[in-house]
């Protein structure tokens, strides 16, 4: 499970193991109590190194969290807003950022459309941008 937190990438790099993560009060799933669980690695655009990422876990359901910063999904180096404003480009210049390899972006369109058919059918793809955000709206992982 993972759990996101409003953490500032860059103080995340500077401070590592020693940023203040927030604990969860409760067990989402059994309102037990959480004990920090250790460290895992997370790579984000723009820092070379992985940086370190807060795991929780409950003692009473051993329920492992993992945290994340909010404005990335998981799995994505990218910030959410990053690969937004890199659709956005691709769509209405019709080229690509020329900042970024061009088939990370090709991946996120490529993510987006299938969201899109999946999510809104056949069709709906008109405005891609506002679907983009209306599946972040729905929780959704707009870019996979
Ligand atoms: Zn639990």
């Amino acid at each position: 499970m993972i759990l996101f937190f409003d953490v500032c990438v860059k103080t995340l790099f500077e401070l590592g193991r020693n940023y203040p993560w927030p604990r969860p009060e409760r067990c989402s799933c059994c309102k037990g109590r959480i004990w920090a669980h250790g460290f895992d690695t997370a790579y984000f655009d723009d820092f070379p190194e992985p940086l370190w990422i807060r795991k929780y876990r409950c003692v009473d359901c051993r329920t492992v969290f993992r945290t994340r910063p909010s404005g990335y999904w998981s799995r994505f180096q990218a910030a959410i807003a990053t690969i937004r404003e890199h659709i956005a480009h691709r769509l209405t210049e019709r080229r690509w950022k020329p900042d970024l390899p061009r088939s990370r972006q090709r991946h996120w369109l490529n993510g987006l459309r299938k969201q899109i058919l999946t999510h809104f059918g056949t069709g709906a793809s008109d405005d891609p941008l506002q679907a983009f955000d209306s599946l972040i709206a729905r929780g959704v992982c707009a870019a996979s």
